[in-house]
């Protein structure tokens, strides 16, 4: 048995054919001769998610296909990304499947490995640091939740807009995780194995830390052609895959 890993889709209704590609990804794990015990959506599933109240046919759409998944056996697990931040309980519990916190740890056999979306890592981004911390408050979360469903669109493309702006005028360096935090974290939870996303830079990376090995996995977004994931079976390495639709 394995448990499968992807990140960063930004799904949305303008991207039919990554849409298409996740839900034949899914109907592949559900097969009865698949070996999925579980997937790991490691955020930024959606491009926007304006709160859980919202449902268009393409939410319907992929909350029916990720139940279908979770009946078959496949247990399946959300984690917020910095798009998709207002996810909640109700729409994973729509898709049977269950939100799980930044920095979960997870044991998979003997390994253990700390989960993350990745973007709390990117603390060289002093900017999105600002922004991560209004937006993650709770106070500001349920203000914005009771605002109406097109005040909470139209602001979801402003900062959408603002933050595609800001993007191209920052150094790869700024964008990419900082090293020490890594270290940090992965310490902090007394891992020697990180699996995150975000960053948009997939690679497997390893190095020595105080004399142990340690590994960090970043798992790819995902395009109209092609997505990555990350296989991973019990007493095996996770493994880093490349597939096209
Ligand atoms: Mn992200």
């Amino acid at each position: 048995m394995a448990l499968y890993f992807i990140s960063d889709l930004h799904l949305q209704a303008s991207h039919p054919k990554m849409i298409e590609g996740f839900l034949a990804l899914v109907s592949r794990l559900k097969q009865p001769e698949s070996d999925a015990e579980a997937l790991y959506i490691l955020g930024d599933f959606f491009e926007i998610w304006i709160g859980d109240d919202y449902e268009d046919a393409i939410v319907k759409h992929i909350k029916q296909s990720l139940s279908a998944l979770s009946d078959s056996g496949v247990a399946v697990f959300f984690m917020h990304g910095n798009r998709d931040f207002l996810m909640g309980n109700r729409f994973a519990e729509e898709c049977g499947g269950k939100l799980i916190d930044e920095g979960t740890v997870l044991t998979n056999g003997a390994q253990q490995v700390l989960l993350a979306h990745g973007d709390h890592l990117c603390t060289r981004d002093v900017e999105y640091m600002k922004l991560r911390q209004m937006i993650r408050n709770p106070e500001w979360q349920a203000g914005f939740l009771a605002k109406s469903i097109p005040e909470r669109i139209e602001f979801a493309q402003h900062v959408r807009g603002e933050s595609k702006g800001e993007n191209s005028m920052k150094s790869n360096d700024i964008m990419d995780v900082t090293p020490e935090e890594v270290d940090k974290a992965m310490t902090a939870a007394n891992v020697d194995l990180l699996i995150h996303g975000h960053t948009h830079r997939p690679k497997v990376h390893d190095w020595i830390h105080e004399g142990q090995a340690r590994q960090r996995i970043v798992l790819g977004d995902w395009s109209d052609e092609d997505g990555w994931l990350i296989r991973w079976e019990k007493g095996e390495s996770p493994d880093l895959q490349h597939f096209t639709f």
